[in-house]
């Protein structure tokens, strides 16, 4: 059995990420929030592009107007007015001085902004009141935040609100993003219906390809929903063969246990795949099981992630393991990991001893840091009434003894 940690980087080195040549696409500016951006960026001029003021006021020439004060008011006479978008049309000469609004291009000759807060004005002249602390104020100079040629962004960060900005003042209206990672599901299990069906004795609604889909879906991948196989080999070497073929990923759950059953990793192994994990000493989801299948085709990335079937220990595993191969393996460049952060337990936390133990539950911030919030009831691997609404998932380490009310506990953010 593996270790959380070393089934985390077993993965990790199992994963391709996608080639920025070929696995990218290109869309539209006003829909690349979220997305990955797969070329760096640089700036393509210098910004801002031209002398211009930061606040409304005057534009004026500093050694005018240097050791202005209320008791010492300086006068001017305004030649010209310029708003933003404008291009100035008139120099400023001593003693002169031009109306300008932010955003507004510097006339040539003025080298300073006085705010309008500082001023008085009286028709074509205005009153300087108080000395501008140095020459230069209020103006932003061109090139003064970034020159051309610039790097602005690496390849492989996800595009924020800040980010698109950027591209859009650096003219990139239409972005290269990595496309999004294809994501087949399988749910095995002959007990298994689709939810809507009137269950016959014994069987199950399959809710883990709806509770995958989604979590694939907020990992920023594509899900394809495969479908429920049976517990047969012949049908689970069809579906499985099927699904390597069309996605990047392939994730099923159940059958990766000990009973009589379950045949996956057999499969696996018949149709080519290298199994490099097969259990995990976690709680929930120790029967983990990957292989890959870069080998048996020409693409590189083939990765098949067998995913136990009770529906906790599916999602859990997915947070721990799948999601941060699937950030790699989609070309985010780093921080494949999951976040964890140090909490506050509000309850008594109980370790499995040899296996290392996500308990569900929420988060919440507090002064001065978080606290954790287990949630109440059966810490079952088949009990999701719990697992509703869970934001974090404390970690109780190998052999880690009770975790006391009070006591600080590693918490992994889903
Ligand atoms: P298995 O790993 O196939 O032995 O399944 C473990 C438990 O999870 C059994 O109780 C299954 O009925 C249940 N289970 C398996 N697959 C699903 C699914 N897709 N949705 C909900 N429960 C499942
Ligand atoms: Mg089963």
């Amino acid at each position: 059995m593996l270790s959380v940690r070393d089934a985390q980087s077993i993965i990790l080195d199992l994963v391709r990420p996608f080639d920025p040549q070929t696995d990218i696409e290109t869309v539209d500016l006003s829909s690349c929030g979220d997305r990955l951006l797969a070329t760096p960026l640089s700036a393509n001029a210098d910004f801002p592009y031209w002398d211009n003021s930061a606040m409304d006021g005057y534009a004026v020439r500093y050694q005018d107007v240097s050791g202005a004060s209320p008791d010492r008011p300086l006068p001017l006479q305004i030649v010209t007015e310029i708003a933003a978008g404008t291009t100035p049309q008139t120099a400023i000469a001593p003693g002169q001085a031009a109306r300008i609004f932010t955003g507004a291009m510097m006339p040539p000759g003025a080298d300073t902004v006085v705010m309008q807060e500082q001023t008085r004005r009286t028709g074509d002249r205005v009153e300087i009141l108080a000395s501008p602390a140095e020459k230069g104020d209020f103006v932003r100079l061109a090139g003064s935040f970034y020159r051309a040629g610039t790097s602005l962004l690496p390849a492989g960060v996800r595009l924020g609100a800040a980010d698109v900005a950027l591209l859009a003042i650096a003219q990139c209206s239409r972005v290269p993003v990595y496309r999004r990672p294809r994501v087949a599901i399988l749910s095995t299990g002959n007990e298994l219906v689709p939810p809507g069906t009137p269950l016959q004795a014994g069987q199950l609604v399959d809710s883990n390809q709806y509770a995958l889909a989604t979590a694939v879906t907020a990992a920023g991948a594509i899900p394809l929903l495969s479908g429920i196989v049976p517990d047969r080999p012949d049908a689970l070497k069809q579906a499985i063969a099927r699904t390597l073929e069309q996605a990047d990923l392939v994730l099923s759950t159940g059958g990766v246990s000990v009973g009589d059953y379950d045949y996956v990793e057999q499969i696996l192994e018949e149709l080519g795949g290298q199994i490099h994990v097969k259990s995990v000493a976690v709680k929930p989801g120790k029967p983990l099981t990957v292989a890959d299948f870069s080998a048996e085709t020409d693409r590189p990335n083939r990765l098949y992630f067998g995913l136990p079937g009770n529906p906790v220990s599916a999602l859990v595993t997915f947070w721990r393991f799948v999601r941060p191969a699937l950030k790699k393996l989609a070309g985010e460049r780093q921080g494949w990991g999951p976040t964890f952060l140090t909490a506050r337990s509000r309850h008594e936390l109980k370790g499995a001893g040899r296996r290392e133990t996500y308990l569900w539950g929420k988060l919440h911030p507090v002064s001065g840091g978080y606290e954790f919030e287990l949630s109440q009831g059966s810490h079952s691997s088949g009990n999701l009434i719990n697992l509703a609404q869970t934001t974090a998932l404390a970690v109780v380490e190998v052999d880690r003894g009770p975790i006391a009310p009070g006591e600080l506990v590693s918490v992994m953010l889903v």
